[in-house]
């Protein structure tokens, strides 16, 4: 796992198939935050998709739950992790969890985890869900691999998914 590229690693993705974590929101309705100032230090490096508060929030693969913990800026956050261990996948700002959620839980794609809300620094005014894939470093510190973005994986695994 130590020397796995990012493009292997998006590779891997890509194969597995990425699904919108969040319940009725299709491919056209995403934008791509990215590559977003935060603030003067800080630059986004997760996707934010707008949805009203409540809107299931669905595991984007399979895999197991890593963590369930709330933080400041987070607030209700979600790490899970595919079932080899290669990406990490952070879901934030959660109204609530799916009740009977835990750690080491294994789930499958499409699993409602959540669900959408404003919970830590995120405006009250503007639900959604803060979501970021990481590459799983070798070091094991699952919150804090190398972002990649995830938006055109939406796109191409959408297009994988196609007949
Ligand atoms: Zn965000």
């Amino acid at each position: 796992m130590a020397n796995v590229s990012s493009e292997e690693t998006v590779n891997y993705i890509i194969a597995r198939g990425l699904m919108i974590p969040v319940a009725g929101v299709a491919t056209n309705q995403l934008n791509d935050t990215f590559d977003e100032g935060r603030d003067a230090k800080r630059v986004h490096r997760a996707l934010d998709i707008i949805a009203p508060r409540g809107t299931p929030v669905l595991a984007a693969d399979g895999g197991r739950i890593l963590r369930i913990s709330a933080s400041t800026l987070g607030g209700n956050t979600i790490y899970a992790i595919d079932p080899l261990g290669r990406v990490v996948y952070y879901y934030a700002h959660l109204d609530a969890y799916q009740p009977g959620l835990a750690q080491g839980a294994t789930i499958a794609r499409g699993d409602t985890l959540g669900f959408v809300g404003t919970t830590g620094n995120a405006p009250k005014d503007t639900p959604h869900l803060h979501f970021q894939v990481m590459r799983m470093p070798a070091d094991g510190k699952y919150w804090d691999g190398d972002p990649i973005n995830p938006y055109p994986l939406f796109l191409l695994s959408h297009a994988a998914a196609s007949p």
